[in-house]
């Protein structure tokens, strides 16, 4: 049997041990401060696109059983890995490290065809747990480039789903990192130029690439309907709300997490004067608190909401008790399984309509 390495996740360690402050300490140190008081933005936390992944990988575990290969993280998050490989799951960076006939789970990011190709020259047996709006870009791709499109790949040179959707048709794709790139990259044919990009992007740095693009290219065509995810719009709306009235912003999300970051540079770019990511509460340091009355919270769409939870705690104690909570938008978008866990579960007579999407925020998985 071939042997796997599976891809170390380890809880973080401060890189500078630091001093930790008590509550009494905090409160000496603000001695303006006399109300403390969050604004927790909704929506936050799981998208339809997570749930539905990291459902698809306890399923299999509990119909294949362990070990279940995840190619690369199922989803950016470092909880949700570590809980997912405690229960089994092996996550690998490549389909070469996973023994031959073996189970392979394809992470929510999406793949490329030459990925697809490879688990089947090896005989792996697969589930593929790409996000169907992640799909979607991929069929448009595939389908501008049948009709003789160039595509502007909006999106980070690297990223797991950039690396998909530019496999689709990578000798007609070229990725636009930034609005910098966009007023020089090259292309064959003004007139036959369409833009996509990656789900998970800034909206308004997005929109200022296209804008820079298009003051080039007049011509340049627009998606059929927005790549940047309804989750990731979502959630950049909620901290633009709230980031105004909020000195302080904590994001819980991983550094991998392309939307976590995201919700940080956004929410200085509307207001707050200081936002911070942290993937745990034990992340969170206690000087960020001082002199500080209102802390705006929110999450990337891969975190479950016990960490938001943990962190709500921590800053109870510090004061921070009075959380109001800032709906900028209703969810209700669910997704169905990937089809071969359907398939499984019809077998085993398991609810084989279970969905992605359908946890309620306080849920874990
Ligand atoms: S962030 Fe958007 S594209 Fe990514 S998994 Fe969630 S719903 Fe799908």
């Amino acid at each position: 049997m071939a042997t796997s390495t599976s891809v170390p996740v380890s809880l973080p360690i401060p890189r500078v041990p630091r001093i930790r402050r008590t509550p009494e300490q905090i409160a000496a140190a603000s001695p303006q401060v006399t109300e403390r008081k969050v604004l927790l933005a909704a929506p936050r936390g799981y998208c339809a696109g997570v749930d539905r992944a990291v459902i698809a990988v306890e399923k299999a575990l509990e119909h294949y059983g362990a070990p279940v290969y995840v190619r690369k993280q199922i989803v950016h998050n470092v909880h949700v890995v570590s809980e997912l490989e405690s229960r089994g799951a092996i996550f690998v960076e490549e389909n070469e490290e996973v023994p031959t006939g073996a189970l392979v789970v394809f992470s929510a990011h999406g793949v490329s065809p030459a990925v697809v190709q490879s688990a089947e020259d090896r005989g792996l047996r697969t589930i593929d747990a790409t996000c169907p709006l992640v799909t979607k870009v991929h069929r448009e791709a595939v389908r501008f480039a049948k009709a003789d499109y160039e595509i502007l790949l909006i999106g980070h040179e690297g990223h797991e789903e950039v690396e998909g959707t530019y496999g689709e048709a990578p000798e007609v794709t070229t990725i636009v990192n930034n609005p910098e790139e966009a007023d020089t990259v090259v292309v064959k044919d003004p007139d036959k130029l369409i833009w996509l990009s990656q789900t998970t992007l800034s909206v308004d740095e997005t929109m200022e690439t296209v804008r820079r693009l298009r003051e080039r290219f007049p011509n340049l065509q627009d998606p059929p309907s927005d790549d940047i995810c309804y989750a990731t719009t979502n959630r950049q709306a909620g901290i633009k709300e709230i980031a105004p009235d909020s000195e302080l912003v904590i994001v819980v999300g991983s550094a991998n997490s392309s939307n976590s970051v995201r919700l940080v540079e956004v929410a200085l770019d509307h207001g707050a004067k200081a936002a911070y990511r942290v993937d745990f509460a034990n992340e969170v340091d206690e000087t960020w608190f001082e002199n500080v009355s209102s802390v705006g919270v929110t999450s990337g769409a891969s975190v479950p909401d016990v960490l938001v939870q943990e962190v709500l705690a921590l800053l109870a104690d510090y004061g921070f008790t009075d959380v109001s909570e800032v709906t900028t938008a209703q969810e209700d978008i669910i997704f169905s399984l990937p089809k071969e866990i359907r398939g499984k579960l019809k077998e085993s007579g398991d609810d084989a309509r279970a969905l992605g999407g359908r946890r309620s925020a306080n849920e874990t998985n």
